[in-house]
């Protein structure tokens, strides 16, 4: 039976996406190891997974291929619970026979455990890799699986091509009393979050703490300690946390990137991310690194 999704985290690792959310009910196989017969489906809509009301509460479908209007063919992604699971990829415009229930997995409340909002940010990756790894980015050849690895390669040029996961930043840094919390316009009215950003050629995680505030916000910062890392499958980011201490300037929106940045009191906090991120992970430790 699903039910809702904890609000507390003892550590990063912890945090839904990551796979220690699953308690090693997931063994990750690849595609040519298809067991075949029934099996538990990964229903994926845009950014939502379909899930089935039953006695019992809400179920991720189980058996046959569910008779769902798609032109994709499933991937086996391994044994979940024991059992094979496969993604099965519902283009928008499908509309829903009734007894599939759509569940939104960036929503701020969603209304699934965590071990299956894990499973299906999985999901989410792999469907990404297998949507952008069609056809070499050399030649323009379809590619073809490698056995037993999600890596694939091409039968033309022989390159190799692997899923791409991509390294971010993302940072709290203080100043005295007050944390440094930035807004994008596209975020929900009055979200706050934590400065964060793509690393670049050449950089390590710190270099890139360290520029992306700079370049957002206009503060140097100093002090870059690592806390900890969170998979974040939208679509195929490890977002690496940062704390930092202030170490000068004066805050001046720079690359536009941001609506505003302010420093906050702890108790004068806006509205937050939700607690299953690592953006908010890291702001509730904040007063364990005030000194
Ligand atoms: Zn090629």
């Amino acid at each position: 039976m699903l039910s809702t999704s904890p609000n507390n985290f003892p550590s990063p690792v912890d945090l839904p996406f990551n796979r220690a959310s699953l308690n090693e009910n997931l063994q990750l196989l690849t595609p040519d190891q298809d067991p075949g017969g029934d099996g538990i489906w990964l229903l994926l809509q845009g950014l939502s997974l379909l899930t089935v009301t039953t006695a019992t509460g809400q179920q991720l479908p189980q058996g046959k291929l569910p008779a769902v209007k798609t032109d994709t063919t499933p991937i086996y992604i391994g044994q979940w619970h024991g059992k094979p699971c496969r993604i099965l990829t519902i283009p928008d415009t499908t509309t829903l026979p009734p007894q599939f229930n759509p569940q939104p997995l960036r929503s701020t409340e969603p209304n699934l455990p965590i071990e299956i909002i894990s499973l299906a940010g999985i999901g989410l990756m792999i469907q990404h890799w297998e949507q952008t790894s069609q056809h070499c980015g050399c030649c323009g050849t379809p590619m073809e699986r490698l056995p037993h690895e999600w890596g694939k390669k091409c039968p033309s040029c022989s390159e190799l091509h692997y899923p791409r996961i991509h390294p971010c930043v993302i940072g709290l840094i203080i100043k005295g009393d007050e944390v440094l919390l930035a807004r994008k316009a596209e975020w929900l009215d009055g979200r706050y979050s934590l400065v964060a950003g793509f690393v670049e050629f050449g950089e390590c995680l710190e270099e890139a703490m360290a520029r992306e505030t700079l370049e957002e916000t206009g503060i140097k910062i100093k002090n870059i300690r690592y806390l900890g890392s969170q998979s974040w499958p939208f679509p195929s980011q490890l977002m690496c946390g940062f704390v930092a201490d202030y170490a000068g300037g004066e805050i001046e929106l720079r690359d536009k990137e941001l609506e505003d940045a302010k420093w906050c009191k702890l108790d004068q906090m806006p509205t937050l991310p939700p607690m299953r991120s690592i953006a908010r992970h890291i702001i509730e430790r904040a007063e364990e690194f005030m000194q």
